[in-house]
């Protein structure tokens, strides 16, 4: 070790006066356990990644040969904050698709659509701004806005996603100083819960979100991995209905789980007073998503491959998520409850009996199985007896033995 070094290592850390959300910082508590994934024989319900033997390794191949062979200076020089015109057509077009009409210049490409969260946390919430998260919710964006120093106030859930009728009253009764600026939910195959949000709950909250002029923030990564049920439109789509609506809700698209979070391409349809202080926050945060990666899933998406893939992976899911279910049911009746989810990654559960889901996991681990305990997706008051199990990773005969593991770690067997 050099000497540098161990001056470092002995500095405190109070000594670099760090910003107030910084100064006792807790990293991801999923990241952390990620040390156990690549452990020999390990099967891993935990993780949100998409299942790496689905990837469409040929067709992205292509599409990254061809987007450098076509143009190697668009892929090698900067870009537009905003993003490639041509990737913008792209995207609009799939938003069409999706049911919502929009024109390219009302989207802006981002890295991941994390980032997208993170710059339109940046442009509303100054620290002490109150800022609503369903919950359970997704820890990362949680963290977003913990960051940037938001008073959270979470909004109850229940199988269908949001309940309604209780954020309308809390809204209709507030009498705290500041109200809330933005509402962050996941509302099509919820990370972690699984859960649809029904039509008329999105209807009503967007009448919810222009009534009371809150940013509804509608969070769609998963969106078109469904395997069961009927699609319901994603909240913007419906928001042109309501006079205003389109106003108030900012949409995040993303092609991480349908074809590849390497690509780090995601999207933000925003109200263009929004959106033009998102590109400003942008300018500031990576000057532009790397122009190789919009190059590339410009070419995959008007590969036309993209709805068989989606296909593919949506079928592939239905019979791991299927797989699972049936195994938890057989290995552990008595000891776990789950919701079937109609598409996305995530089954949430919850152990019976009052049993805490974080010792469960340490029995787990010594039984080479991982899952991600229900208390990372809370803001304060956690559901210890809960859990969250990705079936997108494991095979259908994972799927099997990891759930006989789970039982195996659940009766201490
Ligand atoms: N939102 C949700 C609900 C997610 O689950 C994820 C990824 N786990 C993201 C956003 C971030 O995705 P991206 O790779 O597009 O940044």
């Amino acid at each position: 070790m050099t000497s540098a070094n161990t001056l470092q290592a002995r500095t405190p850390d109070e000594a670099y006066e760090f910003a107030a959300p910084f100064r006792a910082p807790q990293g991801s508590p999923i990241r952390e356990l990620f040390k156990y994934v690549g452990r020999p024989g390990m099967i891993s319900f935990a993780g949100g990644y998409p299942s790496k033997d689905l990837f469409d390794r040929d067709g992205l191949g292509r599409a990254i040969d061809a987007a450098y062979r076509s143009d190697p200076i668009a892929c090698l020089q900067y870009g537009d904050t905003a993003g490639a015109p041509a990737l913008r057509r792209s995207l609009a077009r799939l938003m069409g698709a999706r049911g919502v009409e929009c024109d390219s210049d009302d989207i802006v490409v981002t890295t991941g659509s994390q980032q997208g969260f993170d710059l339109l946390v940046r442009t509303l919430i100054a620290p002490g701004d109150t800022a609503l998260v369903e919950e359970p919710a997704y820890p990362a964006a949680i963290q977003a806005l913990r960051l940037a120093g938001a008073n959270i106030v979470t909004v109850r859930t229940d199988s269908d996603g949001i309940d309604v009728d209780a954020l309308a009253a809390t809204l209709d009764a507030w009498s705290e100083p500041g109200r809330p600026k933005l509402l962050y939910t996941v509302p099509t195959f919820a990370n972690p819960t699984g859960a649809t949000l029904p039509r008329a709950r999105r209807e009503a909250l967007v009448r919810l979100a222009v009534r009371h002029r809150i940013v509804l923030v509608e969070d769609d990564p998963y969106g078109e991995l469904r395997f069961a049920g009927t699609p319901v439109p994603p909240i913007l789509a419906l928001a042109d209905a309501c006079p205003g609506g389109r106003d108030w809700v900012v949409y995040f698209g993303s092609l991480s789980k349908i074809v590849a979070p390497g690509l780090r391409i995601g999207w933000a349809l925003a109200p263009a007073p929004i959106a033009r202080r998102m590109i400003v926050a942008k300018q500031t945060s990576d000057l532009c998503t790397s122009p190789l990666s919009q190059e590339a899933a410009r070419h995959y998406l008007d590969s036309g491959s993209l709805e068989s893939h989606l296909r593919t992976i949506a079928g592939a899911y239905r019979s791991r998520c299927g797989a699972l279910l049936k195994a938890l049911t057989h290995f552990a009746p008595a000891d776990i409850e789950f919701c079937a989810p109609q598409g996305g990654m995530f089954v949430w559960a919850r152990l019976t009996g009052g049993r805490d889901a974080g010792d469960v996991l340490k029995r787990a681990i010594e039984r080479n199985v991982m899952f991600v305990p229900g208390t990372a997706f809370f803001v304060r008051d956690a559901d210890a007896s809960s859990l969250r199990l990705s079936f997108a990773a494991p095979s259908e005969a994972e799927a099997f033995e990891g759930a006989r593991r789970l039982a195996s770690a659940l009766s201490g067997n």
